[in-house]
């Protein structure tokens, strides 16, 4: 998929005119909204523009090393004349970055479940990221990739594709890696921070997870309480990606975790395990419960408690994977 001709004029030439920009993405940050925001932050700076990040949750430990995140706001101060969100596909994703915004100028994702609610929308669906994306867009809207710019954007790309392990990267996607390590990403320092260190209070987390964990024809879940939390001193709302550890046990078809956010909220994540024999879309289950994501990777947030939604969730998620089941093309062999 790309983006028209006219559409890329039209934001080059909206972005040139704009002066005050804002820039926010989603609530429980993953790399991408991180390294998008902080990549295209840093190039509109670089062009001499006055802008603002902004993340409702604030930068998660494991990405403050990327140069730019230290000026990551939570909340937007003063007033601006272009706002831009990135990474989110509808509008309850961002929580409160958008708070006393009349409009949203840019839409730049890569969510297939996304609203378009900008005035202008740059969604591919087909992109492996919005890192990608922007990577892929920016030097045509007139803007540059530093190095710094380039390891924001390639931490978006290797963390959406966990390491260039989900089946959306093509040849494509690995060509634009490449550029960014040729504009000075590195990519060992990106990968290292971005999937594979992990801090001691994260590794204890996911213990508490995994001593929970159970599988059932095809579905393997586990869930991480409040109680967890505290007791590992854990100081994210997410879980830590645990799930990546979920999605790769054999035998599996559909990874589930529960993490409670509240005595009355739960966030659940889905992911298609990496042997499923469905191409089952969790994107569709997420959004029946209000959520959104992509065909191999959803989530959703549902009111209730733990207990209650584990078993709704839980429930609707067997029947999806039998439907699936019934809808799987046989090859005739
Ligand atoms: P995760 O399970 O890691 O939070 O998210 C997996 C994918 O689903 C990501 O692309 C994320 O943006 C999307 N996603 C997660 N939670 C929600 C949600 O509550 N609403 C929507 N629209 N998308 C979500
Ligand atoms: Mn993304």
């Amino acid at each position: 998929m790309e983006a028209t001709a006219s559409l890329v004029q039209t934001i080059r030439a909206e972005l040139q005119a704009a002066k005050r920009i804002l820039i926010v993405s989603h609530i429980r940050p993953d790399g991408d909204a991180v390294g998008s925001l902080v990549g295209l932050g840093l190039s509109l700076m670089a062009a001499g523009k006055q802008v603002q990040m902004v993340l409702s949750d604030g930068v998660p430990a494991n990405f403050r090393s990327l140069a730019g995140s230290e000026l990551v706001r939570k909340r937007a101060l003063g007033t601006f004349d272009y706002r831009i969100v990135v990474d989110a596909s509808d509008l309850a994703r961002v929580g409160r970055g958008l708070e006393g915004q009349p409009v949203v100028d840019l839409n730049i994702d890569h969510h297939v479940t996304n609203e378009l609610f900008g005035r202008r929308n740059l969604v591919l669906g087909d992109a492996a990221a919005t890192a990608e994306i922007l990577a892929r867009y920016l030097p045509a809207f007139g803007l540059p990739i530093t190095t710094q710019i380039a390891n924001a954007l390639l931490t978006g790309i290797v963390t959406d594709t966990i390491g260039f392990r989900t089946a959306n990267v093509t040849p494509d996607v690995l060509r634009i890696a490449a550029g960014l390590i040729e504009n000075g990403a590195a990519l060992a320092d990106v990968y290292y921070a971005a999937l594979v260190q992990r801090s001691y209070e994260a590794a204890r987390f996911w213990g508490e997870g995994l001593r929970r964990l159970q599988i059932e024809d095809g579905i393997v879940w586990t869930s991480l309480t409040l109680a967890d939390r505290n007791a590992c001193g854990y100081p994210g709302r997410d879980d830590a990606d645990l799930i990546n550890v979920l999605s790769a046990i054999e035998g599996a078809e559909i990874a589930v975790i529960f993490v409670e956010q509240s005595a009355e909220r739960v966030k659940i994540s889905w992911r298609r395990c990496g042997e499923a024999e469905t191409d089952a879309d969790v994107s569709a289950i997420a959004l029946q419960f209000g959520g959104g994501g992509h065909r191999a990777a959803a989530g959703a947030d549902v009111d209730g408690t733990l207990e209650i939604v584990q078993e709704q969730i839980l429930e609707a998620t067997h029947s999806f994977l039998k439907q699936a089941r019934l809808e799987r093309v046989i090859p005739i062999t």
